[in-house]
């Protein structure tokens, strides 16, 4: 049997959820939040998250300071990915309350919820170092990418 596309992972109304999710949290912070998904990670996924922030030029942010959610669904692997603008002002465990928050919905396969919810937690810990401002831009997309 063929595997379902990773694109197919989410019903149009879930990956509308998640893109409302990322607009209300950037509402809070410059930072720009972005959710990537894939069937499968065949490489270390920090590594992979990595090559996707490239390819979808996260980079981007005039203060470097985009943040990727890396998903393989089949594969139950998760990233969450951030630039070197936040990098230089946080401790190295910085992402890891927003992961403890969300795997436990994973773990129940409630997987726009999780998203959700940690795209919330992430947008609030971002506002304290990167608050948001009158003349922000959105400057990455706010909609589920796939590959
Ligand atoms: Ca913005
Ligand atoms: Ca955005």
């Amino acid at each position: 049997m063929e595997e379902k596309k990773a694109r197919d992972f989410f019903t149009e109304k879930e990956k509308l959820e998640i893109r409302d999710a990322i607009i209300a949290a950037e509402t809070h912070t410059s930072g720009e939040i972005r959710v990537h998904v894939e069937n499968h990670c065949k490489e270390d996924a920090v590594k992979h998250a990595e090559k996707i922030f490239a390819k979808l030029k996260m980079h981007n942010t005039a203060e470097r300071n985009g943040v990727l959610f890396f998903l393989a669904v089949l594969d139950r692997t998760f990233v969450i990915y951030g630039d070197a603008g936040i990098n230089s002002k946080v401790p190295d465990d910085f992402w890891d309350s927003v992961r403890d928050h969300m795997l436990p919905f994973f773990k129940q396969k409630l997987f726009t919820r999780g998203l959700c919810e940690g795209i919330k937690l992430a947008g609030d810990k971002l506002r304290e170092h990167f608050p948001h401002r009158k003349d922000d831009k959105d400057e990455l997309s706010n909609d589920v990418s796939f590959s």
